[in-house]
């Protein structure tokens, strides 16, 4: 893209009739029904052909394991994995080697994702030291540095004492922080192995109960309404967690939430081929479940999509049920599989889309740049999408340095052919620039 000028012509902003939209020096210029003539002479030209053009896509939880596991995925390879996923701004969890609990760590991750250029990245902070749930991590010093924290999270663990929780979102409050909590009752899921029921039952392996997560949820609602301040529940993933946001939410507290994708489409049922690529946590869990996520993700209960993109090398996931990693690749595949199970369904359109996938995830982050609307003086964060597309999901296509994904074989709905950060392309015809 050589003149800094790119016309899209005929894209569908938000799923609305087609229109041509110009980019120029990294900002949306105009959008309207003829835009050739002089001003876009010298302009690249993208024949959107009627795709979807949505703001770039936002994940709020995205694990890039560099520093530290660079042999399952690193900044840049999971920025291009992002970016082929549609995705313009991702947040990076802190549970790397060393964990993200200081200024420095922070600030070695924002300045790779700066450094990449195919996505931007937002480090979280850890909350306590190590994630070991006993000391407040310097929470302060995170928010002050170049990486300007602003969303806190031991994921992977719970922050399971209520003290330590509670001097969390009080001390966040400050600068408008928030607590994203993996919500997972320690001692009640010791041991798990999969969502406990009938199956858990019949396959012999620890089961990981509903309650676990509910009671953690329950609890936090409740201090955060205490000490009035933001918390945010990272990947829920059963119909009680639901009834518990939505209660929260109805008493005006300040109370987020999200579901990955995988939550959103499988179930337990799999894990009865005993293949640990649907070994995840929380647990894939039942079809209830299944259909009360997303009919909270329709009705705004649950406030956005989070991919939980968790990579892991061959060696950690191709082993016994028990001894395998959890966690599963999600970037490449997110906006296809909410397609799959929101758009085609009728429960969503694509405004809905891209409220929950880049609107609020950019705000419940605080990030600015991001999550903007497809209009004129916007910066051109944009997303082209072909939701006619239909192909088997292929790992070996992937840009993520991991294989470790649940669909691989499935035919899934959509294609990504552009992303744009800041006006320039990052992936171009589906590949990554
Ligand atoms: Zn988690």
């Amino acid at each position: 893209m050589t003149t800094g000028k790119t016309l899209i012509r005929g894209a569908r902003p938000l799923g609305a009739d087609p229109v041509d939209v110009l980019l120029t020096d990294g900002t949306i210029a105009a959008v309207g029904a003829d835009l050739a003539g002089p001003d876009t002479a010298d302009a690249e030209i993208v024949e959107a052909k009627g795709a979807v053009l949505l703001p770039g896509l936002v994940d709020l939880h995205t694990h890039l394991r560099e520093p530290g596991r660079e042999d399952s995925e690193t900044v840049l390879t999971g920025t291009r994995a992002a970016a082929r996923g549609g995705f313009t701004a991702v947040h990076a969890m802190a549970n790397t080697f060393p964990v993200a609990d200081t200024a420095g760590v922070v600030e070695q991750v924002w300045r790779l994702g700066r450094s990449s250029g195919y996505c931007d990245v937002q480090p979280i902070g850890a909350v306590t030291v190590g994630l070991e749930g006993k000391q407040l991590a310097e929470l302060g010093a995170m928010h002050e540095s170049a990486a300007g924290v602003r969303v806190f999270s031991d994921d992977g663990r719970c922050v399971d004492d209520a003290v330590i929780m509670r001097r969390a979102l009080e001390y966040v409050k400050a600068f408008d922080g928030v607590i994203a909590q993996h919500a997972q009752e320690p001692r009640l899921t010791e041991g798990a192995q999969m969502n406990e029921g009938t199956v858990s039952a019949e396959l012999g392996l620890g089961g990981w109960p509903a309650v676990a997560e509910e009671s953690i949820i329950a609890r936090d609602v409740l201090l955060a309404a205490h000490v009035d301040s933001r918390v945010h529940i990272c990947h829920l993933s059963t119909a009680g967690s639901v009834e518990i946001v939505r209660w929260a939410k109805s008493k005006g507290w300040r109370v987020t939430a999200e579901v990955t994708p995988h939550h959103l489409l499988l179930t337990e049922e799999l894990v009865r081929s005993y293949d640990p690529v649907y070994k995840v946590n929380p647990p894939l869990r039942t079809e209830r479940d299944v259909r009360a996520l997303r009919e909270a993700l329709a009705d705004g209960t649950i406030d956005c999509v989070a991919t939980d993109h968790a990579p892991h090398p061959h060696e950690d996931k191709d082993c016994e049920w028990p001894a395998a990693a959890m966690g599963m690749v999600g970037l490449e595949t997110a906006l296809s599989v909410v397609q799959h199970t929101m758009v085609d369904t009728g429960l969503l359109d694509w405004a809905g889309v891209a409220e929950r996938m880049s609107h609020r995830p950019a705000e419940i982050g605080r990030l600015s740049g991001h999550g903007r609307p497809v209009a004129p003086g916007e910066p051109a964060n944009l997303v082209l999408f072909d939701p006619t597309h239909r192909a088997v999901v292929d790992p070996g296509s992937f840009a993520s340095r991991s294989r470790n994904t649940p669909y691989r074989g499935l035919e899934l709905p959509g294609r990504v052919r552009y992303t744009f950060l800041r006006g320039r392309a990052t992936v171009v015809e589906g590949e990554p620039a």
